[in-house]
């Protein structure tokens, strides 16, 4: 870096960080009043809450969020991470908020309207995918027909970091995935609690890694898991074993000053050699961030680097014909500090970090099927990782034409709970649902009450809907009557909520 930039930046960085202590300071805590740390994309805002009870959708209105707008996570001071409903009652008392559950309130967090999802998807969508357990019952619901799973950890790429790069030019090939998108990492933001919570799909409370010096797991991790259901594994780490779990270890062999060209050797031997299941840990983006963040080229060169990696690892799954989950994930972000970057604290550059996939070869198409919920001006997109993600409902139920009858075993999700996953809120007549050939029918509100079996389904006995899928609606005989089949509308892509 330039010494006229490093000045600039010094001047700029002083500048911010005492813009931040300010603003908290001036947070004058009144009689039992508790400070709330607010979290968006683009935004970290420490709040004073007065004494008394609110719904956490009300806490976030004086943050410009209108109800119903997207997920809403908590960080509680156990360290969990909790996904939350709008109504959530937060109560402050004696200088301290509080879940219903009892829990302290730390921070909450919210996508700004866009979708959004944890760290944990990582490992729970790698799971799924494999048929190991579904998240919600533990059991093996649906097959997605992968039989390799490949996962990239890039450290420090947060995902403010992400659009910055993106904007310069950079990353094309983590963007052209197509499905890159906001992902909260645990508290605090570091690499063995943020890693921790990808690889076993629990946050720190659960997973017993909730500081710097923690190191032992106590759930396993998803390649753990896949070794013990016969899948071949390998983990590729970095010079040092921050996690006590099996791991191969790599050092700069060709004495470049750098870990990760030796890293990405070996992932592409392992997949190569046809491991079934491969995590790379690559560690230059976030050296390079530590180093001189945003003003510095390095930066830039290492995130060249992953990206022509991403590259490599992308044509080479594209030539084969085994079923691969293709993910990618980073474990934090990172903001400006007057050193560089850093990370650790509660703010959205270092809780947002990334997830994106893609799958390869004869697997369902993760990647491509998206599910729309359009609600007025406000519209929400739904990966089939989202949907497997969300509780999953099974049931038997036959569908029947006047030309055809058949009875399976469908998996999916509610409509219910989907719609509470959008923040569908309430006053809404009919669904007016639009599948991708062009077809489209409209169903009455209350068939969508919890409980009703009306679902959208995203399996059928056991297996990915491939022909009628990647999504079906399912209506059963109760709501629909006897002739039902033709309610339950294939390829079903949009449902607007009017
Ligand atoms: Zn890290
Ligand atoms: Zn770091």
């Amino acid at each position: 870096m330039k010494p006229s930039r490093i000045l600039i930046a010094s001047v700029v960085l002083v500048l911010c960080v005492a813009a931040v202590i300010i603003s908290v300071a001036d947070l004058d805590k009144g009689d039992g009043a508790a400070s709330l740390i607010i979290i968006s994309p683009g935004s970290t805002e420490a709040v004073l809450m007065e004494e008394g009870r609110r719904s956490a959708a009300d806490v976030l209105s004086g943050q410009g969020r209108v109800p119903g707008a997207g997920p809403i996570y908590a960080y509680t001071s156990d360290q969990d991470l909790i996904r939350v409903q709008d109504g959530a009652s937060i109560t402050v008392r004696d200088g301290v908020a509080r879940l219903s559950s009892g829990q302290g309130l730390e921070a909450l967090a919210w996508s700004g309207g866009e979708r959004m999802t944890t760290l944990m998807s990582v490992a729970s969508t790698a799971s799924t995918c494999l048929s190991l357990y579904h998240p919600s019952n533990e059991e093996p619901l649906v097959r997605a027909g992968v039989e390799r799973v490949v996962a990239l950890e890039i450290d420090g790429l947060g995902w403010e970091m992400l659009k910055g790069l993106a904007d310069r030019g950079i990353l094309k090939n983590i963007t052209g995935l197509g499905n890159a998108g906001p992902a909260l990492t645990a508290y605090p933001p570091i690499t063995n609690v943020g890693t921790a919570m990808a690889l076993t799909g629990r946050p720190p409370a659960w997973n017993g890694i909730i500081e710097r010096e923690g190191h032992f797991l106590r759930e396993p991790t998803f390649l753990e898991t896949a070794g013990s259901a016969g899948f071949t594994t390998a983990h590729i780490e970095g010079p040092s074993r921050f996690l006590n779990i099996d791991l191969e270890l790599h050092v700069d062999l060709n004495g470049n000053g750098d870990v990760d060209d030796e890293i990405h050797a070996m992932l592409l031997e392992e997949i190569e050699n046809g491991t079934d299941v491969v995590l790379a840990h690559y560690h230059s983006v976030d050296d390079a961030g530590h180093e001189g963040f945003a003003l510095d080229e390095g930066l830039g060169n290492a995130s060249d680097f992953i990206d022509r990696s991403v590259g490599e690892v992308v044509s080479m799954l594209s030539d084969t014909s085994v079923p691969t989950l293709l993910i990618l994930f980073s474990d934090h972000g990172m903001h400006a500090s007057n050193e560089g970057g850093e990370h650790g604290e509660y703010s959205h550059e270092d809780l947002f970090a990334f997830t994106a996939w893609r799958t390869f070869g004869d697997a369902a198409p993760l990647d491509v099927c998206a599910l729309e919920v359009e609600m007025g001006e406000r519209t929400m997109k739904f990966d089939l990782p989202d949907l497997m993600n969300m509780t999953a409902t099974v049931g038997t139920y036959a569908v029947r034409s006047s030309t055809s009858n058949g009875t399976h075993v469908f998996t999916g999700v509610e409509v219910a709970t989907l719609l509470e996953a959008a923040g569908a809120g309430a006053g809404w007549t009919s669904l007016e649902m639009s599948a991708s050939d062009g077809y489209a029918l409209s169903v009455p509100g209350e068939w969508a009450a919890p409980g009703s079996g009306l679902m959208i389904a995203y399996a059928v006995d056991g297996r990915p809907l491939v022909d009628d899928g990647p999504l079906r609606l399912i209506v059963p005989q109760t709501l629909a009557g006897e002739y039902n089949g033709q309610f339950c509308l294939k390829s079903v892509s949009s449902v607007e909520v009017v």
